[in-house]
């Protein structure tokens, strides 16, 4: 009897086994791993071994970096699914009327419907489908884009990765959900794990997903996440990084980088919801940080607070016109630690950069080629880059994410 239950026990383990390997490695089941990759594009090297992807990236960076200095070794994620602890679903109807949940198709506005993805966190994916079973019983319709009929139009899930505190946005097409209440208690029934409910509401013909007008149907309205010791607060629409796993490893390099002995004035420029200056703040005498999303600038200012950091002071506004307001009542900085969007830094403010002259600069970049594109303009002046890293914050996309220090001649 022991002896059957043994053999059952090992076979449940060998079948486990068999299938995280095989997660680690969709190249052997990719369709299996998603039927809808070929429509979706959000993974699109699923097809390339977690081995592959990582020499792919590095010899991209390292080609990319050639100009400048030798990279170090590629930094990779040890369990690359399921990471993303943000998760949109667009809410739309089939022909029969049946609510679907899922992705436009690339480069179109067709629903694809997902239920479950490799890449995103699988609770977040769970509470979605949950959404979509409500909706009939409560007679919700999903917003219909060519009609303008419906009103559930998206549903994003954050999840707090450290905390696993949980927040949903419904997006709505017009202010009121019916029945409320009841729907919270329901959502909630299925799953207690949600701390906090928003209502968004988008009326606009818009590719964006969440409109300005927001109402917290339940909790406090916001997610708390940790990373290097510190609480960081996250509303619907703060900049957050997706792969927390990864972005700890990140800040730590970018603090490495920063060099930071305790007496330096530093300005975390493009600062979110404050994540790197707060991490900084320990480490330096003060820290400056500059951001233009209202929301990430009030929860970064709370989340100093939590944190208990008092050597640190957010502002709302263009970093570039921020900066040149510094340089112009001739502040000084020792640390310029950056980390701009996709499309990078504007040469108005790395002008001013160079006119301010920090002994060091760190680069965080999302977007390869503007990073390369600043890296020519500052080198050509007064900075030469010193070291580098790439950093696998998107496994199975081709997205590459960087570290870069710079030093003043
Ligand atoms: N450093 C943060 C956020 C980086 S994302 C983190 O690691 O979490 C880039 C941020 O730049 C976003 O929060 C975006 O709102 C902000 N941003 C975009 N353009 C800006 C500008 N011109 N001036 C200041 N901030 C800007």
């Amino acid at each position: 009897m022991r002896q059957k239950r043994q053999n059952q026990i090992n076979q449940k383990e060998r079948v486990q086994k068999e299938r995280v390997q095989k997660e680690r490695n969709p190249k052997e089941k990719n369709q299996k791993v998603c039927p809808v990759s070929s429509k979706c594009g959000g993974c699109r090297w699923i097809q390339k071994s977690y081995q592959e992807q990582l020499e792919a990236k590095s010899t991209f960076f390292r080609k990319l970096m050639e100009p400048y200095c030798r990279p170090e070794p590629i930094i990779a994620m040890e369990e690359p699914a399921h990471y993303r602890n943000k998760v949109h679903a667009v809410f739309g109807e089939d022909r029969r009327h049946n609510a679907i949940s899922g992705i436009y198709e690339e480069k179109s506005h067709r629903i694809v419907p997902v239920d479950s993805c490799f890449i995103e966190n699988q609770k977040a994916d769970e509470i979605i489908v949950s959404i979509r079973g409500l909706l009939k019983s409560f007679k919700i319709r999903p917003y219909n884009e060519d009609t303008g009929f419906g009103l559930l139009r998206h549903v994003l899930v954050r999840v707090g990765h450290a905390t696993g505190q949980i927040m949903v946005v419904l997006v709505l097409s017009s202010p009121i959900l019916p029945s409320k209440n009841n729907f919270v208690k329901a959502l909630l029934k299925l799953h207690p794990e949600i701390t906090t409910m928003v209502l968004n509401v988008n009326d606009k013909d818009t590719s964006m997903i969440l409109g300005e007008r927001e109402r917290i149907i339940y909790g406090k309205g916001y997610i708390e996440d940790r990373l290097c010791g510190k609480t960081f607060q996250i509303s619907p629409g703060s900049f957050y990084q997706v792969n927390p796993v990864q972005a700890e490893k990140l800040y730590i390099k970018a603090m490495e980088y920063a060099g930071l002995t305790g007496t330096e004035r530093v300005l975390d420029a493009y600062c979110g919801t404050g994540t790197i200056g707060m991490i900084a703040a320990g480490h330096a005498g003060e820290v400056i940080g500059v951001e233009l999303n209202r929301d990430a600038v009030r929860d970064a200012a709370r989340g100093a607070r939590q944190n208990e950091i008092k050597n640190i002071h957010f502002y709302r506004n263009d970093a570039g016109d921020f900066l040149l307001e510094m340089a112009e009542q001739g502040e000084k900085l020792d640390v310029l630690l950056m980390d701009p969007p996709r499309s990078g830094s504007s040469e108005a403010f790395l002008n001013t950069a160079v006119k301010i002259g920090p002994e060091r600069i760190v680069y965080i970049s999302c977007n390869p080629e503007t990073l390369v594109r600043d890296l020519r303009l500052l080198t050509k002046q007064n900075y030469r880059v010193e070291k580098a890293v790439a950093v696998d914050m998107f496994p199975f996309t081709d997205s590459v994410e960087a570290v870069v220090q710079l030093l003043k001649k």
